[in-house]
């Protein structure tokens, strides 16, 4: 495995992120950022006061309230969720102009099920100090407050957060993030492409990033890629996120955020948060009690190629050729994956069984009629109730109740919407497998 370009880590476009520790590629970086800063100056305010208020009031907006534990390089307290949320003009269109800080403000309680699984981590004798939590069921813990873990070195002893993430990725920092979300998407045409990066794809109301599906890892070369939410699952805190080069943000859902929005799955859930395209991410609940479904599932390597297995039951042996088309067919790979169910070490040296649905590859799209609470593989829909077409955090439930991300997670693997020019993402082109080494993405 190698390292991708540090810079795909960092924000581009109208980004800007006071961001450190990033190796050769910091001058590159401060270019970036002193390009962007004279941009700004050409966007002017709105006076249309009929059109500001739909998007704006999303954000969650804060200017008073300070982090407790993550500290700006005064030793202050980093102020938390979005700082401001305005519709601006540039060039004709409009857009909503967000600002933060990147940390958000998530006050847990714990329950009993999230301390026996802080306890019941398969590393809790060495990921604690102690060998298990020092909280229990019942305590309020706060954003970045020590929990018991031996966290990274890496920011947490600087700008705070020691013990409250799990050893592996640093501590998240103030980043000074500013963000353009054009007001109306426009649709890529059927014959473009643009494909999620190993960078931020949109933000949460709250102003944590949101990352996609991949943590950058493959299993071999340029093959079987990892599914952030499988392989870094004991690499989250109690909020189901974590840092990159101290960039806090969010590969799958939050209880934590749900709690902020106020979604308690009785109707069709509110904005989480809004895609680098401008479409809103929605919560997973389609109606009361309802989950919006993935239109993604996991391949059957035992069936025949022509159903787009291998006939190798319970061995990765093929992959295919289009994961949106199963009539495609299939192609070798130069390496098998791992047999269903093996165990694979990550990098915070958990060791976890690669059942069906640990790898990208895993996964093709059904290509199902999109209706009712089905989306489509964006994981989108328009189902017109007067939401306008939007993407879905999806999950799924099992017997016993319990809530599990469900591929991909937030929006789909390639944008539904054109990135504006200005846009702060960018389509990912790399085919190289990535990284190595954590932070993860
Ligand atoms: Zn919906
Ligand atoms: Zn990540």
């Amino acid at each position: 495995m190698k390292n991708k370009e540090c810079l795909n880590l960092l924000f581009s476009g109208f980004l800007l992120l006071v961001i450190g520790g990033c190796g050769d590629s910091s001058s590159e970086t401060s270019d970036l950022i002193s390009d962007e800063v004279s941009e700004v100056d050409d966007v002017e305010e709105t006076t249309d006061e009929d059109t500001e208020e739909d998007q704006d009031s999303n954000w969650i907006i804060n200017n008073i309230n300070t982090s407790t534990y993550i500290l700006d390089d005064n030793g202050d307290g980093v102020v938390e969720d979005v700082q401001s949320a305005e519709t601006v003009t540039d060039r004709g269109i409009e857009y909503t102009y967000v600002l933060t800080n990147g940390i958000p403000k998530y006050d847990m309680t714990m329950t009993d099920k999230m301390v026996e699984n802080l306890d019941d981590r398969p590393k809790a004798e060495t990921d604690f100090v102690d060998g298990y939590t020092t909280v229990a069921a019942g305590d309020l813990v706060l954003f970045g407050q020590d929990i018991g873990y031996n966290s990274s070195s890496e920011n947490c002893d600087d700008t705070g957060g020691a013990g409250y993430w799990p050893p592996g990725p640093g501590c998240p920092y103030q980043q000074s993030v500013e963000a353009y979300f054009i007001d109306t998407p426009t649709d890529l045409d059927d014959s473009e492409v643009c494909e999620t990066g190993l960078n931020s794809i949109g933000l949460m109301v709250n102003g944590v990033a949101i990352f996609n599906w991949g943590d950058g890892m493959t299993y071999s070369t340029n093959q079987w890629y990892n599914l952030a939410p499988e392989a870094e699952q004991y690499d989250v805190d109690i909020c189901a996120g974590h840092a990159a080069n101290g960039l806090y943000h969010h590969h799958q859902y939050t209880s934590c955020l749900a709690e902020l929005v106020g979604d308690e799955g009785d109707q069709h859930s509110p904005i989480y948060g809004f895609a680098a395209d401008g479409y809103p991410l929605y919560g997973p609940y389609e109606s009361a009690g309802e989950l919006a479904v993935s239109g993604w599932k996991v391949r059957d390597y035992g069936a025949s190629e022509a159903e787009g297995g291998c006939d190798t039951e319970g061995q990765r042996t093929c992959v295919l050729v289009d994961e949106y088309d199963l009539d495609a067919g299939v192609t070798e790979v130069e390496e098998n994956g791992p047999d269903i169910g093996e165990d694979v070490t990550t990098l915070s040296d958990n060791v976890i069984a690669a059942d069906n649905g640990y790898y990208y590859e895993d996964y093709y799209y059904a290509d199902e009629e999109v209706t009712g609470a089905v989306l489509d593989e964006h994981n989108g829909h328009d189902t017109g109730d007067g939401k306008g077409y939007h993407y879905h955090i999806t999950l799924t439930e099992d017997d016993d109740g319990t809530l599990s991300p469900s591929f991909p997670y937030q929006m789909g693997p390639r944008f539904k919407g054109e990135l504006p020019d200005n846009s702060f993402a960018t389509c990912d082109t790399s085919t190289d497998t990535v990284v190595g080494g954590f932070p993860a993405r």
